[in-house]
């Protein structure tokens, strides 16, 4: 232990659902967990879009899924898009068909400031120690690892917690990602600037798809419309970085020009008002969301969540990734404190897998972007522009470089680039599929290599039901690679490799 500290196993930074989920699941096996967060819950945070995955899955794991269930947040059956060639909303639902409705074929939309507590309160209860008002401010190594942390109470006071295990939740505002080494690189393809506020009394889809995340497509970029309540929505334009002067001058003005710009949104919000006072009274932008970092661990140091990667707004896999992250360390962090498998090997799974998964979105996202097309507009052309772009490829390449899965083989940009432009074409086709068929069956959308990826990896059993012979079992992602005990909470050596 470092001198004049207190000892942990685990110091986690950040409460967001990131923190508080690892702080969870390490808590649960009975180590001793400190989170730190900055501010006083509850807090604002935008990324209110969740998918299945997170609250049926993750949520799960941690203890928190029944009382999400209790909270009433709005249930989102899937994604309404305007979006792409079909003049028409066409519906993506969780559920793979009409007849598939499944327990866990929904997500919800959440007021984050609710859920982030609620998650939080949750890492409490399974025995984390949560101090809010806390700030990390450094870490503390030496030439091995990292040691511990220095953070300040509320008070302005400083302090020291030693750990075995530092893992940096905090988010994309904080600085400490740095002391992991490596680099942050932003990507140029999904470099947007997103403008939101809220709106009382906007108009709702209808039923059964009420609530459902509308996104839609227009000439400068596209919207989001999430119900959070049946009087609350979140409405946020995501457009170019180059308009950051325009909503400079007056924010209020550039989003009621983009609202007037998208016919569908402006019908949303017919007899709807802005709210303009409390939490969600102001507008808010948010820009040089979209990176990952070059390394997610160094000995000691873990990142998860936001403070790792984001890819972007549209599809909302922020808080999955967040959530699946803490999975994957904490799996990594419990094994190596049980004894059973040692550092090294249980970080590399962790960075596969998580890398894995940002990889798997990206591409998804990549081909959602592609789907839709504009000769008229800055936005729509810039990015079929920087999608041609080598540099941008070749990087995401050596990022996923040598975690391919079996049939992910990408060798190169070259073969990469074949990929995405397949993928994306396959993806637009099932859409169009999707959109003429009678029962709006979500069958041609899954059978999309990208949909059926994204949605495999986010867990869906229902999948696997669905796809029987071609869905593919959880199966080590390299020779030495290693897999999940039953009780998710660990990693295991596949038998016969040994440690
Ligand atoms: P956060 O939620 O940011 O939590 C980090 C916490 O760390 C914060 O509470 C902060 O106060 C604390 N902290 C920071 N620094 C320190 C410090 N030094 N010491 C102690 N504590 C600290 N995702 C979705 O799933 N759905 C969406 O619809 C969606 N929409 C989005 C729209 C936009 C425009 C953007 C930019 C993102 C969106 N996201 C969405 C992504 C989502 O917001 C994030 O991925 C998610 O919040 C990440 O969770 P986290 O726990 O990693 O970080």
């Amino acid at each position: 232990a470092l001198p004049d500290s207190e000892e942990f196993d685990v110091v986690v930074v950040g409460g967001g659902p990131a923190g508080s989920t690892l702080a969870a699941l390490t808590a649960m096996q009975g180590h001793r967990v400190l989170v730190l967060e900055k501010e006083f819950f509850p807090r604002h945070q935008i990324g209110e879009s969740l998918l299945p995955a997170t609250v049926h899955g993750v949520c799960r794991l941690t203890g928190v899924a029944d009382e999400l269930a209790a909270a009433g947040f709005p249930r989102k059956r899937g994604g309404t898009f305007k979006w792409g060639a079909n003049p028409e909303p066409w519906t993506f639902s969780f559920s793979v068909s009409p007849r598939m409705t499944g327990p866990t074929s929904y997500a919800y939309q959440v007021e984050r400031a609710k859920f982030d507590e609620i998650l939080l309160n949750n890492a409490r209860r399974v025995g984390a120690e949560v101090r809010e008002g806390c700030a990390a401010v450094d870490v503390v190594e030496d030439e091995e690892r990292v040691r511990g942390i220095r953070y300040t109470d509320a008070d302005g006071r400083e302090h020291r917690a030693s750990a075995t295990f530092v893992v940096d939740a905090s988010g994309n505002g904080s600085r400490l990602y740095r002391r992991v080494g490596g680099t942050r690189e932003y990507s140029e393809f999904f470099r947007s600037l997103a403008l939101y506020g809220y709106f009382e009394g906007g108009k709702r889809l209808p039923e059964p798809n009420s609530g459902n995340i509308l996104s839609v497509a227009f000439e400068s970029g596209w919207f989001w419309y999430i119900p959070l309540s049946p009087d609350l929505t979140s409405v946020g334009a995501v457009v170019r970085r180059e308009m950051a002067d325009k909503i400079r001058g007056d924010s209020d003005k550039a989003l009621a020009a983009l609202i007037a710009e998208c016919p569908l949104i402006s019908e949303y919000l017919a007899d709807a008002r802005r709210v303009t006072e409390g939490p969600y009274g102001k507008l808010r932008v948010r820009k040089d969301y979209s990176y990952h970092h070059t390394t997610f661990s160094r000995p000691g140091m873990i990142l998860v969540g936001d403070a790792a990667c984001f890819v972007d707004p549209v599809f909302s896999s922020g808080v999955h990734l967040a959530t699946y992250s803490a999975l994957l360390a904490a799996r990594s962090i419990n094994s190596v404190l049980a004894g059973l498998v040692g550092e090294d090997r249980a970080l590399r799974e962790f960075e596969s897998r998580y890398r894995r998964e940002y990889g798997v979105f990206y591409e998804f996202l990549l081909s959602f972007y592609e789907m839709h097309q504009d000769e008229n507009s800055y936005f729509w052309q810039a990015k079929k522009v920087t999608r041609a772009n080598r540099p941008e490829l070749e990087s995401f390449v050596e990022l996923i470089g040598g975690v391919s899965s079996g049939e992910r083989v990408l060798t190169d940009a070259e073969v990469l680039a074949k990929r995405f432009s397949s993928g994306s074409a396959e993806f637009a086709a099932a859409v169009d599929e999707l959109a003429g068929s009678e029962d709006g069956s979500m069958v041609p959308l899954f059978k999309s290599s990208v949909v059926r990826e994204v949605m495999q990896e986010g867990g869906q059993v229902q999948m696997r039901a669905l796809l029987g012979e071609d869905a593919e079992p959880e199966a080590p992602l390299s020779a030495d690679g290693l897999v999940p005990s039953p009780d998710g909470m660990f990693w295991l050596p596949v038998q016969g490799t040994g440690e």
